[in-house]
C-alpha cells in the first residue's frame, strides 16, 4: 500500500542527510530536543497520516493509550481555542521523543534545515533563536546569517538555505515522479475530528 511512497521517502531521507552533513557546523539538534514538534500547526497530507497511522498500529497498548489521550486533549483545546491559528504539542510526541519516528511526516523531516523557498527568501529555523540551529552565525538584530560570524568561526563556508518546503516537497512532480498520491492536506490534528 505505501510501496512507491516508501521509495520516495527513501529518496528524501537520502537528500536531507545529505543537507544536514553539509551544515554541520551549524546544527545542534539531539535527541530529547523537541521544539519542532510543539507549539505548531504540523501539515499533514491523507497520504503522511495513513502512514503515520500505520506505524502507531505497531506500538505497545500503553503508549497507544497516551497518544490517544493526547490527542483527545489536543482537539478539547482547539475547540476552546478563540484565535486564529491555532498550534499545538504533536500528540505522537512521547516523553520528549517522536513515538513513530520512521513513520513520521515529511515535514517533520526537514524541521532543523535553513530554507530556500523558490523565490529566493532564505529563512532560519525557529530555534536558531533560542540558540540551536545557525545561532553560532546568526545576526540577531538584522536576522540574517553573519558573514562576519562565519569567517571569525573559521569555518569554509556560509550556511546554505535549501528547497526542503512542504509545498514543494508534496507538490505534482513529485507526485507524478514517484507516482504517489498525496491527497488532502490539513493540520494532523484535524485528521481526528469526527464528523
Ligand atoms: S510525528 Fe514525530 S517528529 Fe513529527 S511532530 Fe510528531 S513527534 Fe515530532
Ligand atoms: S530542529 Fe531545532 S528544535 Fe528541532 S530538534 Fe533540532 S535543534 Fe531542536
Amino acid at each position: 500500500m505505501f510501496e512507491t511512497y516508501v521509495k520516495y521517502l527513501e529518496f528524501l531521507n537520502g537528500k536531507l542527510a545529505k543537507f544536514f552533513e553539509s551544515q554541520k557546523p551549524y546544527i545542534f539538534c539531539k535527541k530529547g530536543c523537541a521544539m519542532c514538534c510543539k507549539h505548531s500547526q504540523l501539515p499533514y497530507s491523507l497520504l503522511e497520516v495513513n502512514y503515520l497511522l500505520s506505524g502507531f498500529l505497531k506500538l505497545d497498548k500503553e503508549t497507544q493509550k497516551r497518544i490517544e489521550n493526547n490527542i483527545i486533549k489536543t482537539l478539547q483545546e482547539k475547540k476552546n481555542y478563540k484565535g486564529d491559528e491555532f498550534l499545538y504539542d504533536c500528540p505522537f510526541l512521547i516523553d520528549n521523543v517522536c513515538s513513530v519516528y520512521e513513520y513520521r511526516g515529511i515535514i517533520c523531516r526537514t524541521f532543523g534545515l535553513m530554507m530556500k523557498k523558490t523565490d529566493g527568501k532564505i529563512t532560519v529555523p525557529f530555534c536558531c533563536y533560542e540558540g540551536y540551529n545557525y545561532s553560532n552565525v546568526i545576526d540577531l538584530e538584522n536576522k540574517k546569517i553573519s558573514e562576519k560570524k562565519v569567517k571569525e568561526r573559521g569555518f569554509p563556508e556560509e550556511p546554505l538555505g535549501f528547497n526542503v518546503s512542504y509545498e514543494y516537497l508534496t507538490d505534482h512532480e513529485i507526485e507524478h515522479a514517484f507516482q504517489v498520491q498525496f491527497g488532502l492536506k490539513k493540520p494532523l490534528i484535524d485528521w481526528f475530528i469526527s464528523n
